[in-house]
C-alpha cells in the first residue's frame, strides 16, 4: 500500500469511530446514529431527484483523475451529508425544532442549525487531527513524508482547537437556552432550490479582497461564521449565522456583501460562489448541474477546489468575482436579524 492509501486507511477507520457531541454528553449516550448534518426530508428532499444528489467527492481516486480537482458524484439521500457523531436520543431530542417543522425567524432554530454544521465540523477535524498525529508515530517513515505529516497534523489540530472555543459557546446557549447572543440573516426564496449546504467558515477575506482577519497560527481566536439552507414554509431560505462574540468579522463580512449587491452584484451569484469555494459539505439537484454548460461547471469545481486543496492557498479576492449567472433560484425577501 501507498502512503497516500494508508493515509486515506486511516482518516477512513477513524471517521468510522462513532460518538456523542451533544453538550450533555454522558453515560446515556450508547446508541450512536449515522445523523444527517443535511436534513434528509427537509432539505435533501427539496433537491433529489429520484432519491439522489450529486456531493462533492475528493477521494483520491477522483484527484488522481481530474489532476487534483474533486467531483460531484451521485449518492443515495439516505448516505448523503450523514457522520455518526450524535446518539439517538439527543439528536432526535435536540433536533427535532428543526427537523419537525420549516425554519421561521426564530433564533433557537438558528442555533440548531449552526449546531448541527459546528458538530459534523468539529467531528471531521477532531478526526484529522488524531488519525494524523497517530500515523506520525509509525515507525518507517521517511523524512519527506514525516516532514508532510507535521504540518497537517499541526494544521488540523489547530483548526479543531479553534473551533472547540465556538462549540463551547453554542453548547452554552444550548444548556442555558439562551439565544439572545445569536444574529442572522434569511434570504429567502420562492422559486426552486438546486444547492443544499451546510458549513461554517473563519472569514478571511471579503467581497471586495479586503482582509477580514489573519488566519496564521499566531491568531489566538477567530471569529466564526455558520451558513446553511432550510425548509421554510413558503420556500426555502439561506442563512448566514454567528454569535456576537464573533461579530467584528461577521459584521464586515455582511457589509461588504451588501456593498457589492449596490454595486450592481447579485446576491444569488455571490451566495453560490461564497458556497461552492467555503464549504464541503453540499448536496447538489442532479438535473441542474447536468444542464450546466462545461465551462460553467469547470469554474464552478474551480471553487470548489479552493476548499479541498488547502495547499492551494487563497487569493484575497477569490471571492469577488465568479459563477455569475449559474443560479437557477432567485431570493425574494430578506430578513436581517442583527
Ligand atoms: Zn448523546
Amino acid at each position: 500500500m501507498s502512503f497516500a492509501n494508508v493515509h486515506q486507511a486511516a482518516m477512513k477507520q477513524q471517521s468510522r469511530k462513532g460518538r456523542c457531541l451533544h453538550f450533555s454528553d454522558g453515560l446515556q449516550c450508547n446508541e450512536i446514529i449515522s445523523a444527517h448534518s443535511i436534513q434528509k426530508r427537509g432539505q435533501l428532499g427539496l433537491i433529489a431527484e429520484s432519491g439522489h444528489v450529486y456531493r462533492l467527492n475528493a477521494d483520491l481516486s477522483t484527484l488522481k483523475e481530474t489532476g487534483g480537482k474533486p467531483l460531484p458524484k451521485k449518492i443515495g439521500v439516505n448516505r448523503a451529508s450523514t457522520f455518526p457523531g450524535m446518539c439517538k436520543q439527543h439528536d432526535n431530542k435536540l433536533f427535532s425544532p428543526i427537523d419537525d417543522r420549516p425554519l421561521a425567524i426564530d433564533h433557537h432554530q438558528v442555533a440548531l442549525y449552526a449546531y448541527r454544521s459546528i458538530c459534523r465540523e468539529y467531528f471531521v477535524k477532531e478526526n484529522a487531527s488524531i488519525s494524523l498525529t497517530e500515523m506520525l508515530g509509525h515507525p518507517g517513515l521517511i523524512s519527506e513524508q514525516s516532514h508532510w505529516l507535521t504540518g497537517a497534523a499541526y494544521g488540523q489540530t489547530l483548526g479543531f482547537e479553534r473551533l472547540k472555543r465556538h462549540k463551547l459557546i453554542y453548547d452554552g446557549c444550548l444548556a442555558t437556552n439562551d439565544f439572545t447572543g445569536l444574529k442572522f440573516i434569511v434570504f429567502g426564496s420562492t422559486s426552486r432550490c438546486s444547492l443544499q449546504a451546510s458549513g461554517l467558515i473563519f472569514p478571511d477575506f471579503d467581497f471586495q479582497g479586503r482582509q477580514l482577519q489573519d488566519l496564521g497560527p499566531e491568531t489566538r481566536d477567530l471569529d466564526l461564521l455558520v451558513f446553511f439552507t432550510a425548509p421554510t414554509d413558503y420556500g426555502w431560505a439561506f442563512v448566514l449565522a454567528w454569535h456576537e462574540s464573533s461579530d467584528l468579522s461577521c459584521q464586515r463580512f455582511i457589509y461588504s456583501l451588501a456593498k457589492s449587491g449596490r454595486d450592481g452584484g447579485k446576491i444569488e451569484d455571490m451566495l453560490l460562489r461564497f458556497s461552492l469555494a467555503c464549504c464541503e459539505n453540499h448536496a447538489i439537484r442532479i438535473s441542474w448541474w447536468d444542464s450546466l454548460p462545461t465551462g460553467a461547471k469547470n469554474q464552478a469545481i474551480d471553487f470548489m477546489a479552493v476548499m479541498a486543496d488547502p495547499t492551494l492557498g487563497v487569493r484575497p479576492d477569490y471571492l469577488a468575482t465568479g459563477c455569475e449567472g449559474l443560479a437557477d433560484w432567485s431570493f425574494d425577501n430578506v430578513r436581517d436579524v442583527r
